[in-house]
C-alpha cells in the first residue's frame, strides 16, 4: 500500500478538518522520505569512494610486497629480478610509479624523476694514474 491508496482511505472516512491535517502530515512524511532517499544516495557515492580508497591502499600495499628494501643503498630490489628500484616512486601513494632505476658512475638514478638520485655508498672515484714517463725528473 502507497501513501496515495492511505490517503485516499483517510479522505473516505475523515472528517474534513482532520484530512486537511492528516494531509500535511502526510505531505512531511513524503518530505522526509525525500531526503533520506537524497541522503541515503550520497552515503552510497561515499562508501564507493572509500571502497575504491580501500582497493587502491591494497593495490599499493600488495606492490609494495614485490621488491625488498636494501637499507644500504635505500634503494628497493624486486624479489624476483633483482633489479633495483626508485623508492621515491615506490612509496608515493597517490601515484604509485615501478621505476626501475638507471646505473650511473656513483650512483642510480630514476627514469621518472632525475631528482630521484641515490648515491652507490661503495663507490670510490677511480685512482689518479701517475704519469710514470721516465722523461719527466
Ligand atoms: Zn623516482
Amino acid at each position: 500500500m502507497d501513501l496515495k491508496e492511505i490517503l485516499s482511505i483517510i479522505n473516505s472516512i475523515a472528517n474534513p478538518e482532520d484530512g486537511i491535517k492528516l494531509k500535511e502530515f502526510i505531505q512531511n512524511l513524503e518530505d522526509k522520505i525525500h531526503n533520506l532517499r537524497e541522503d541515503n544516495l550520497k552515503l552510497q557515492e561515499q562508501i564507493l569512494k572509500y571502497k575504491k580508497e580501500i582497493d587502491k591502499a591494497k593495490d599499493y600495499k600488495k606492490t609494495l610486497e614485490k621488491y625488498s628494501f636494501i637499507k644500504k643503498y635505500g634503494i628497493y630490489s624486486h624479489r624476483e629480478t633483482g633489479e633495483y628500484f626508485c623508492p621515491a616512486c615506490l612509496l608515493n601513494k597517490d601515484n604509485q610509479i615501478e621505476a626501475p632505476l638507471k646505473a650511473e658512475e656513483s650512483g642510480w638514478r630514476c627514469p621518472y624523476n632525475s631528482n630521484h638520485y641515490f648515491n652507490n655508498p661503495d663507490w670510490r672515484p677511480p685512482k689518479t694514474v701517475y704519469d710514470t714517463s721516465p722523461w719527466i725528473s
